[in-house]
């Protein structure tokens, strides 16, 4: 029996025993299926903040939107209680429209348009980051109330996408930043840090985290009183790595430098961690092409998919990601496995997805599947040459969905599968606003 919520932004399908790889599957036998289209499994994105919540308890998560803003992601975060890292007025409008508290929000960019900052003021959103002076002097025309989080940098050794080539002031330059705050008669509340995106060395989180006590001590040795710190993002997010080695350097650091008991709030901002592995991406063959000899012996194939790098596989690029693609259905056992190329569907050269693979045989119209494709894909692509962007569709496993009825608060109503029901009184406190999608968007239906 298929069941399906519009709980979420849209309507979502509730996964009994089947899988992801079933899910694809039926919805690419439908012949009118050309498109790319997502798999989203909110049941991935719950775990994960389960996972968090175990391992690194002393640590609030706030999302950080830019990783990928889709909806349904936004409105399950925003009903666990999860805070969000916004960049921009735009995704800080997107999450209030959820309901949430403007002090579930941080403005975490070090440098901010006015209108921006402007905005945030009008939104009732104080708590922003800064690296650079000429922010104090923006924040003080436009926020001087604002509560501002000094962004130090501290590089890991080896990361995906490092930032501190751009953001953060060298902790020994933090002082004279402080100084003009406090000239300013600014309020510092708090530090920050962003060790890179991908972060391969774990380590580097407690230099981050013993950099930041010393930053703290500067501030109240001026006699600011902060108490926030933010331990940025970089944490993995695939299916084949752990929070395990992290959390435990986090976590020593923490007990080291800001021992429980200390009045220092403890914010992260996990972009990756939450999104990349609930993200399964399916492309269809649209061409192909043989290059020969020759003598016209084919040497490799080009395929040619229906999502490129100016779409869905722009993580390639500016997040220098390694795709992988899964047949969607198996080969033959033993079948011969031959040197390709994956090509995306625009004009340009440059729209090369994988140089060199072996793959077995594969025609037009198959499909190739993509797993972990949730972090930095969708949130950075375009419609370039006229392709339209994947549609997400979304699954709820059985068991997470009676976990969010739980969570979301007994008044939450869940009747049988086979029925249809309403979830009526969602009073628990984030669904208490009047503009939140959720409450407004609480009926589920079954179909056969
Ligand atoms: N916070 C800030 C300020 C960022 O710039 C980013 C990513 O660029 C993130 C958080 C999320 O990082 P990640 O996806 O590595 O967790």
């Amino acid at each position: 029996m298929k069941v399906e919520c519009n709980f979420f932004s849209g309507s979502a399908h509730i996964l009994n025993d089947e899988t992801i790889m079933d899910i694809i599957k039926e919805l690419a036998r439908d012949p009118g299926q050309e498109d790319p289209f997502y798999v989203l499994d909110v049941g991935d994105i719950v775990q994960k903040i389960k996972v968090w919540k175990l391992k690194m308890p002393r640590v609030d998560p706030f999302y950080a939107v830019k990783c990928n803003d889709d909806p349904t992601v936004l409105e399950i975060l925003a009903a666990l209680g999860i805070g969000f890292d916004c960049a921009s007025k735009a995704e800080m409008q997107k999450v209030l429209q959820l309901g949430v508290d403007p002090s579930r929000i941080i403005y975490a960019h070090p440098c901010k348009p006015v209108s921006h900052i402007r905005q945030a003021a009008k939104f009732n959103i104080p708590l922003m980051t800064f690296d650079n002076e000429s922010e104090l002097h923006k924040v003080k025309a436009y926020f001087p109330s604002a509560k501002l989080v000094l962004r130090l940098r501290c590089d890991a050794a080896k990361v995906q996408c490092p930032l501190g080539i751009k953001f953060g002031v060298l902790p020994e330059d933090a002082g004279v930043l402080l100084a003009t705050a406090r000239t300013l008669d600014l309020n510092i509340v708090g530090v920050s840090f962003h060790v890179g995106s991908g972060c391969r060395e774990p380590a580097v989180f407690h230099r981050a985290i013993a950099a930041a006590k010393q930053v703290f001590e500067q501030a109240e040795a001026l006699g600011f009183t902060p108490n926030l710190l933010d331990i940025g993002g970089g944490f993995p997010g695939t299916r084949s790595s752990s929070l395990d080695e992290v959390s435990d350097y986090i976590n020593k650091a923490l007990e080291e430098f800001f021992p429980e008991g200390c009045g220092v709030k403890i914010i992260a901002e996990p972009g990756r961690y939450v999104v990349a592995s609930a993200f399964t991406l399916a492309t269809n063959i649209l061409a192909m092409r043989e290059v020969c000899d020759d003598n016209g012996f084919i040497l490799s194939t080009m395929y040619y998919i229906n999502d490129g790098v100016y779409g869905s596989f722009n993580c390639t690029i500016y997040d220098h990601q390694v795709v992988y693609p899964v047949l969607l259905e198996e080969p033959a056992v033993g079948e011969h496995h031959m040197s390709c190329s994956i090509w995306g569907p625009t004009c340009d050269g440059l729209d090369q997805v994988i140089s060199e693979i072996q793959l077995p045989r594969l025609s037009c119209g198959d499909w190739l599947v993509w797993p972990e494709m949730g972090a930095y894909t969708l949130a950075a692509a375009g419609t370039f040459n006229g392709f339209p962007l994947p549609k997400v569709h979304v699954v709820v496993p059985y068991h997470t969905w009676l976990y969010l009825e739980e969570h979301l608060g007994s008044s939450v109503r869940f009747t049988s599968v086979d029925g249809t029901g309403i979830l009526d009184d969602c009073s628990s406190p984030s669904l208490r606003d009047e503009d939140s999608l959720l409450a407004k968007k609480n009926v589920y239906r079954t179909c056969s």
